[in-house]
């Protein structure tokens, strides 16, 4: 490899992306090269089944940036960007999905306000989804805001993946020992000095979405599960409420045990199913709490950072906990 080493990393995780590649490549390399840094993109093939390798393969011929990561088979976008993050050299580090939804040209501006801010994330912050389908809207915003709810509200709201990190908090997310991570949200949970750049999310330039609906799912309960042990929870709370149903229907059935308005057997029935279930639900929820602790555990993620203005740390995780 001749190239110097780079300044600014662009990873593009792709997915059967062959018709929109010839589009988003002269696009992304003439905003590239306006900056006039030391770059790389690094394309992440996340397992297509179409001609995305060929094509690749033919853009590396005159572009010597480009370098091409091809994952073994389909493992999904979070993954992917995951992979090229990680194998990623600029001091700087952005993602940018392939289908020109997000403006190349905003990656400049990242890397602007940066550097003049000494900001170590930058979020690309779409302020206008009209662009989108209304049910695509609808999900996301529903995603938004059950996530902040969830998860608190250092998320920035409509921040995808498109973003520019520093080394810094590249090597942040090295650290920590989860096999999926959900970037948008285990990035503004490292801390680092953020700010924002708004664009307009363009329409997909070719191809059709990936993101399935079971994809969105999957992401949605990613997301919930990777930073709040609230489901588990829910059966503790259904439970205290089952049993206070149950105490004060103990008390109408009596009553109408009383009154003689009852068919005989019904209310010692009645009342032992429904006790039995809330004890059910309680002893479940009581079980969910001890695993909710073990998953916790199992985490394994630090539970504070040393900031860098610090005096004696040199950012690294800090791991007495
Ligand atoms: N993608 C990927 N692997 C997948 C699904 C999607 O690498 O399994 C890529 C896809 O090629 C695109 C980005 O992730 O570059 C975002 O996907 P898409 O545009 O289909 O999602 P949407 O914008 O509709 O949410
Ligand atoms: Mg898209």
């Amino acid at each position: 490899m001749t190239q110097p080493e780079p300044t600014l990393s662009v990873v593009v995780p792709m997915f059967n992306e062959e018709s929109v590649l010839p589009l988003l490549a002269p696009r992304l390399r003439a905003a590239l090269d306006e900056l006039g840094e030391a770059y790389e993109v690094v394309a992440v093939d996340d397992g297509s089944t179409d001609a995305t390798p060929a094509v690749l393969a033919g853009l590396r011929r005159g572009w010597p940036q480009l370098r091409v990561i091809r994952l073994r088979r389909n493992s999904g976008h979070q993954a992917a960007l995951t992979a090229g993050l990680f194998r990623a050299r600029g001091d700087y580090v952005a993602s940018i999905d392939a289908d020109l939804q997000d403006p190349p040209e905003a990656i400049g501006e990242m890397l602007r306000l940066a550097r003049s801010r000494g900001l170590d994330i930058v979020y690309g912050v779409r302020h206008d989804r009209s662009t989108d389908s209304p049910f695509k809207r609808w999900t996301a915003g529903l995603y938004y805001r059950l996530v902040r709810r969830l998860v608190g509200n250092s998320i920035p709201d409509q921040a995808g993946d498109f973003r520019l990190l520093s080394r810094a908090t590249v090597a942040a997310l090295r650290e920590l020992p989860e096999q999926r991570p959900v970037l948008r949200l285990v990035v503004p949970w490292l801390g680092f000095p953020s700010g924002e750049v708004s664009y307009v999310r363009e329409e997909r330039a070719a191809g059709r979405t990936k993101y399935t609906l079971s994809r969105m799912f999957r992401l949605a309960t990613d997301s919930i599960t990777s930073f709040s042990a609230a489901p588990l929870r829910m059966a503790t709370w259904l439970g205290a409420g089952g049993v206070v149903l149950c105490a004060v229907l103990l008390v109408v059935v009596f009553v109408a045990y009383l009154l003689d308005y009852t068919v005989a057997g019904w209310p010692s029935l009645y009342v032992a199913i429904l006790f039995l279930g809330a004890v059910q639900l309680l002893c479940l929820g009581l079980l969910g709490e001890y695993v909710a602790r073990i998953y916790v555990a199992v985490q394994g993620r630090p539970s504070y950072f040393i900031g860098s203005d610090t005096l004696e740390s040199d950012r690294t995780v800090n791991a007495d906990h």
